[in-house]
């Protein structure tokens, strides 16, 4: 039996840190869980209650990713004798839930918003009395005529907010404004990342940025080089280059202090190599202090947005699989389509959209010994609405061998970033139900969409 299900924790890489699974385990009937303190939420039995597919988010995983971060960056700061600040921004695009931004200002996260909509969340908060004036704001994105306006009535109000400049007409409206403002500059250097493209439409480059006159407030430098970017040296080498521009800026701007380096922290979801969080802050503090005392000048503080690296772990989704056949095709001979109750198209859109991996675990070890070679089939009719592994391999138990009458349940972990703000309806398919899970309570956060429910979005 313990052979079984540490045979099952190896399987799927569950209970290792290095994964973020540590909040994941299976209980002696081999049922995958997930423990928060004393309290287990046993994934199968949530999903036979509330019906599939089900998103689960677990506030407490984002609360004690947010803790370890500001402990480390407070432990590491004294360790080196760091004298700028540290401050961890949410970028609020990457998951916009309530529940998920609350848990992190809670925890002392900051924001950064990327449009006037998630900013007017935060004058939201700010008037139910449950944002903090100490809580800072960076504002990215299309400074619209509307934005403007309320970053502007924002500082009136006293908080702690900062626009950050992208392009020529918002340095036309910014540069001489009485209010703290950032730059955001045209990383040249390259990652190895989807998103790191070639040509970049935002910020400005070196040679733009030695001809701008001083600013009457300009406080912080930001850049952001993309998205899951997978090598360590990737996250650390725009780190030198930008410094060396914040450099050439401070000697005009003695009021700039800080460094933004945005986000990119990735998540191990191959379950293969991972950035170390540990290692990467230690030598991003190591080498700010080193280059900034070569050039004569304070340590910055330093401003990290990193976003899918803290949210993407609290959720999972959790599909059934509904029927089975055989891949007919030669080249896939043998395998078998999973066909399952939700659409990855539509509630997994990174899948579709930049060819997103996850992992995929059973949510009982039961059948771990009869392993097949799978692919996965979404719910609508779209031949693109499939999910096929790491080149075209995906190992699932077999669905012949699974107890008569037993549901068979897939929960795909780590899909609390991005995913929920780019779904759609394709096939008015209904959103997945989605529930919380906190203090050994669940809440119903989205009930199930009824045909009317998506037939609004449609005039009906
Ligand atoms: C999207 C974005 C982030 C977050 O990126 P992650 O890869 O999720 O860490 C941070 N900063 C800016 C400016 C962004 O556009």
């Amino acid at each position: 039996m313990k052979k079984q299900l540490a045979r099952s924790k190896k399987l799927w890489k569950i209970g290792d840190p290095a994964y973020n699974t540590h909040y994941f385990d299976f209980n002696l009937d081999g049922e995958l869980i997930v423990k928060e303190g004393n309290n287990t939420y046993t994934i199968s039995y949530l999903a036979e209650k509330l019906g599939t597919p089900l998103e689960i988010y677990f506030p407490f995983i984002v609360e004690e990713r947010v803790e370890d971060l500001m402990d480390l960056a407070g432990y590491l700061i004294k360790k080196h004798q760091y004298s700028g600040e540290f401050h961890y921004h949410y970028p609020m695009k990457v998951n916009q839930n309530k529940e998920v931004v609350m848990a992190l200002i809670g925890e002392g996260a900051n924001v950064e918003t990327s449009s006037y909509n998630e900013l007017w969340l935060v004058k939201k908060m700010l008037e139910q009395g449950t944002f903090n004036m100490n809580i800072r704001i960076l504002c990215n994105g299309p400074k619209t005529e509307k934005y403007m306006i309320l970053i502007d009535e924002l500082q009136h109000r006293g908080l702690k907010i900062t626009p950050i400049i992208e392009g020529p007409n918002e340095l036309k409206l910014l540069q001489y404004s009485r209010y703290d403002v950032g730059l955001r500059i045209d990383m040249p250097v390259k990652a190895s990342s989807h998103w790191n493209k070639e040509i970049d439409r935002f910020g400005f480059t070196a040679e733009e940025v030695m001809e701008l006159k001083p600013f009457k407030h300009l406080k912080i430098l930001h850049y952001h080089v993309g998205s899951q970017i997978e090598v360590e040296d990737d996250l650390l080498v725009p780190v030198r280059y930008a410094l060396e521009m914040y450099h050439k800026l401070w000697q005009k701007n003695p009021s700039l202090d800080t460094l933004n380096i945005g986000g990119g922290l990735p998540i191990p979801y191959e379950r293969t190599k991972t950035v170390l969080l540990e290692r990467l802050l230690e030598k991003l503090l190591t080498l700010l202090k080193t280059e900034s005392e070569k050039y004569n000048m304070p340590h910055p503080n330093l401003i990290c947005e990193w976003g899918r690296y803290m949210v993407a772990p609290s959720q999972i989704t959790v599909y059934q699989v509904m029927d089975n056949k055989l891949v007919t095709h030669k080249k896939a001979a043998g395998k078998k389509w999973l066909i399952l109750d939700g659409s990855f198209m539509n509630d997994l859109p990174d899948v579709w959209g930049v060819n997103q991996k996850f992992s995929i675990v059973p949510t009982s070890n039961k059948n771990d010994k009869n392993l097949t070679s799978v692919w996965l089939a979404g719910a609508s009719c779209d031949s693109d609405d499939i999910y096929v592994g790491n080149n075209g391999k995906l190992m699932l138990p077999d669905p012949d061998l699974v107890e008569d009458g037993k549901p068979y349940y897939l929960a795909v972990l780590d899909t609390g970033a991005y995913q929920d703000p780019l779904a759609s309806h394709h096939c008015m398919l209904s959103s997945p139900a989605k529930i919380i899970a906190q203090n050994g309570h669940i809440m119903v956060l989205r009930r199930r969409e009824t045909p009317d429910d998506v037939g609004k979005y449609f005039g009906w």
